[in-house]
């Protein structure tokens, strides 16, 4: 697997180095009563972080932390809106 240059959690700059599994389009059809349908989805690409930042001299290990914090407050988010009764699905 190739390593790239990527955007750091932390400072925003091109200064860790990750592998990226590039994302594609995917589809689904379904059947409604005037026909089908088919609906695109986009399956996003997986970026990992395999080195610390040059710029911002964070080490790998609190580069994953930051992400992971990143990560489970967005969780949290999604959480809340459902408990509120707000869909959270996205129609493309
Ligand atoms: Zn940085």
């Amino acid at each position: 697997m190739p390593k790239s240059k990527s955007i750091c959690p932390n400072c925003g700059k091109e200064g860790v180095e990750a592998i990226v599994k590039r994302g594609y389009l995917g589809h689904a059809t379904s059947r409604i009563s005037s026909g089908s349908k088919t609906k695109y989805f986009r399956v996003g690409e997986s970026v990992k972080i395999v080195s610390g930042c040059y710029i911002c001299g964070k080490t790998l290990k609190e580069l994953i932390k930051i992400n992971n914090d990143g990560k489970s407050s967005h969780k949290q988010r999604i959480r809340r809106l459902k408990d509120a009764g707000i869909p959270t699905r996205i129609e493309g």
